[in-house]
């Protein structure tokens, strides 16, 4: 007998790409789960979306609230239920101890990462409880993944990389992503162009499914994609083949720098002073102040090369615009130099630049083969800077700043005490790094619990962060974490980094909560769309979600009034007040409403005032920094530089790199009989040429295949390079080039 089959509309939250989605619930129970096309990211879903209904029901759940019985000393924990009542207790009344006996700041905060997990439903919430809480401690592994993108990217355009506009470009360039593996609404906006004649170009060791089809595919050898991105801008320049106007008008390039010290020419150090910045204009033959507050005036008359002789009111001063310094760092990666770096033929790299400077318009997107290197920041650096040669930002076809609807956020950065944001941990060695946004690093959290240095931690409340398994140095982790007063884990399953919580809380999955979603981060079109995904299916076992659990500690740690009293409903409501929604309106229509947005573009230009006076660039100048002053101040180099990685000899003959699994995210999913039957193993691919001399055997005459026991001693190219021995599975295939070989992990 067929018992009661609904179908409900939602999107899956397991990644970044949230696709939307149509979930199909049978008595009680979600039985399936399928793409929406109707919704503006539910082209197609991929097997993790898909295995949807057995996350839900796996039997490996936590339904209930657990308290160690056993010292942190003893393999088993001993745990106990306890109701939610006692757990909520115990945690508001211990949290609030160590905070007045040692500071908000001695309790920190672990959260897993919104971009491939459901804690994206309550991450707001969650910060704006840290935040009201007082602790400047928060550990999203923010260092790991998504620094370059979303934080080092703003020291040159003063804003995390926008979306790739797929659908209008000429030629879309992805440099250590794979979205079809990544991010699926991403990879289908791009599918769908490079059938209407975009050109795709993929800089990656790995012949990803994004290279399978790409007109250009550099394998660069890891850790060297910024001399890669130098050796570019360089054959732009020397071609003349970058767009000089926006070079002049909407970069830093033609303000002048100092010989002596390398800061910028104030006009106020002119004879006759003035406001802002000073170019050279090449028709006059004279310095002349620049206020970057305003638009340019007829910057085709600005100098962007050469060295120049300025009379300042204390004497004379060699200068040169910032393009000359920018222009010089490229020009030391000539195609050759680059070729021999990056294990790239030449032609390659030329055709690439050749293509770049023929498009009118590139886009382009860059993860974790970029973030997870020792050099990510600079690697950044160049590949943001070569893309401003390009002139294509915010423009149609370009990366466009694409809004979410205007909502109340939950929480700005404006509510951290100023006073708690100055003591976050790491902020004295990492002053322009993740602590500077209240994200600090693990390893400076440990430090903090093994040695009370600079103050002790004391309390770890981590909503579904892994710390143990996700962060290099797995026993030093741990072992931190024994130390505690008190540990916290929320999540959906015990894992390392539970086993040595006091308390454990069950979190659902985002089937079993409802859960309010401003904008998709694909396009204009997907930022508009407001959702309330519905609850597909009861809470399993006692479970709740991450933003329940969070609201009600508020309010039993005194901050009731700023969390509507524990209200979630009311929260939404006061959030999407300013679009004249309701919770109740949007629950009437499942799939979601448009709040339409003014399509504009090149919103930098956009003027604020009468006075000429435009909205620029949020970076110090005003402008897309192609030189930093700021990274000068703080002892960086302010134009990008690459750092050499560990070299290849017999010692050490292969450069591992890693790539995300299409089956898991992170840690996740691995207990998923789907999945894991798909991928059972951890696996590493090498080179069909690099693989005989390592004694793998060939099986089929193409792909050699040694089932276990690979043992290679090569280097791993994380974040913190580091020697290793892999002990794993491992497949030859063309994937990979020459001496790499490519782990899945990240
Ligand atoms: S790409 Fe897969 S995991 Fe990510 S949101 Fe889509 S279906 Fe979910």
């Amino acid at each position: 007998m067929v018992g009661k089959v609904q179908e409900k509309h939602g999107y899956c939250t397991l990644c970044k790409s949230r696709c939307g989605a149509v979930f199909t619930i049978e008595d009680g129970r979600l039985t399936g789960v399928r793409p929406d096309p109707a919704h503006p990211t539910g082209a197609a879903m991929c097997p993790k979306g898909r295995s949807a209904p057995e996350l839900a029901h796996s039997t490996a759940r936590l339904t209930t609230p657990l308290r160690r019985t056993r010292p942190k000393s003893d393999p088993d924990p001993g745990w106990e239920a306890i109701s939610w009542a006692e757990a909520m207790d115990e945690i508001a009344s211990k949290t609030a101890a160590i905070a007045a006996e040692s500071g908000p700041e001695a309790v920190a905060f672990g959260v897993a990462t919104p971009s491939g997990t459901s804690v994206s439903d309550a991450t707001e919430w969650i910060e704006r409880f840290v935040r009201l809480f007082g602790s400047p401690n928060t550990v999203y592994s923010a260092e790991i993944c998504n620094w370059h993108k979303d934080v080092a990217h703003a020291f040159t355009f003063g804003s995390p990389i926008p979306p790739p506009d797929y659908a209008h470009t000429d030629l879309a360039l992805l440099w250590g992503f794979n979205p079809a593996k990544t991010w699926l609404a991403q990879s289908a906006a791009a599918s769908a162009a490079h059938a209407n004649g975009m050109k795709l170009a993929v800089v990656d060791p790995r012949r990803s499914t994004s290279a399978l089809s790409a007109d250009h595919w550099l394998r660069v050898r890891p850790g060297t994609d910024a001399a890669l991105a130098l050796g570019l801008a360089h054959l732009l320049i020397e071609t003349g083949g970058y767009d000089s106007a926006f070079v002049r008008a909407w970069t830093n390039a033609p303000l002048l720098v100092r010989a002596d010290t390398g800061r910028f020419l104030r006009a106020g150090e002119l004879p006759g002073g003035g406001q802002g910045f000073v170019v050279m204009d090449e028709t006059a033959g004279r310095p002349e102040a620049y206020d970057t507050a305003r638009a340019a005036v007829a910057p085709e008359r600005f100098a962007l090369r050469g060295t120049f002789g300025v009379d300042t009111a204390t004497g004379p001063v060699e200068c040169a615009p910032a393009f000359e310094r920018y222009a010089r760092a490229c020009a030391e990666w000539t195609p050759d130099r680059v070729a021999a770096t990056t294990w790239i033929p030449e032609r390659e790299i030329r055709a690439l630049a050749a293509e770049l400077a023929a498009a009118d318009v590139v886009t382009y997107y860059g993860w974790t083969g970029v973030g997870q290197s020792a050099n990510a920041t600079q690697t950044e650096r160049a590949l943001a800077t070569l893309y401003a040669l390009t002139g294509s930002y915010d423009s149609r076809g370009g990366n466009h700043v694409a809004p979410p609807p205007p909502y109340h956020p939950a929480a700005p950065f404006s509510l951290v005490d100023p006073v708690q944001r100055a003591k976050a941990l790491g902020l004295d060695k990492y002053p322009l790094g993740p602590p500077a946004s209240g994200y600090i690093n693990a390893g400076d959290l440990c430090t903090a619990i093994e040695t009370g240095s600079p103050y002790p931690v004391r309390a770890l409340i981590g909503f579904g962060s892994n710390l143990v398994v996700a962060q290099p140095g797995s026993d030093r982790t741990a072992a931190a974490l024994r130390r505690l007063d008190f540990q916290v884990h929320l999540d959906l399953f015990h894992n390392p980094t539970s086993a040595s919580a006091d308390i454990v809380l069950p979190v659902n999955s985002a089937y079993e909560h409802e859960a309010l979603r401003f904008g998709f981060e694909i396009s204009h079109r997907a930022q508009e769309h407001v959702q309330l995904r519905p609850r597909m299916i009861e809470p399993q076992g006692d479970s709740r979600s991450d933003t329940e659990i969070v609201f009600d500690l508020a309010c039993r740690l005194g901050l009731g009034a700023q969390f509507f009293d524990g209200d979630v409903e009311a929260a939404w409501n006061w959030q999407l007040a300013p679009l004249g929604l309701t919770v109740a309106g949007l629950r009437e229509q499942q799939g979601g409403v448009r709040a339409p947005r003014e399509l504009a573009y090149r919103k930098y230009a956009e003027p604020t005032g009468g006075d000429g006076a435009v909205r620029g660039f949020g970076t110090p100048t005003g402008r897309v920094e192609l030189y930093s002053e700021r990274l000068l101040e703080h002892g960086y180099p302010p134009v990008p530089e690459h750092v050499a990685p560990a070299p290849v000899d017999e010692a050490f003959p292969l450069v591992l790199t890693c790539a995300k699994h299409g089956y898991f995210v992170h840690s996740q999913q691995r207990s998923l009989t789907s999945l894991r039957r798909r991928a059972p193993d951890p696996s590493v691919d090498i080179h069909p040429r690099a693989a005989p001399a390592r004694g793998w055997t060939s099986t089929d005459g193409s792909r050699a295949r040694r089932r276990s026991g690979v043992r290679e001693r090569c280097w791993l190219w994380t974040k913190q390079p580091c020697l290793a021995q892999v002990r794993t599975r491992g497949q030859a295939s063309s994937t990979c080039a020459g001496a790499t070989c490519s782990g899945t992990g990240g």
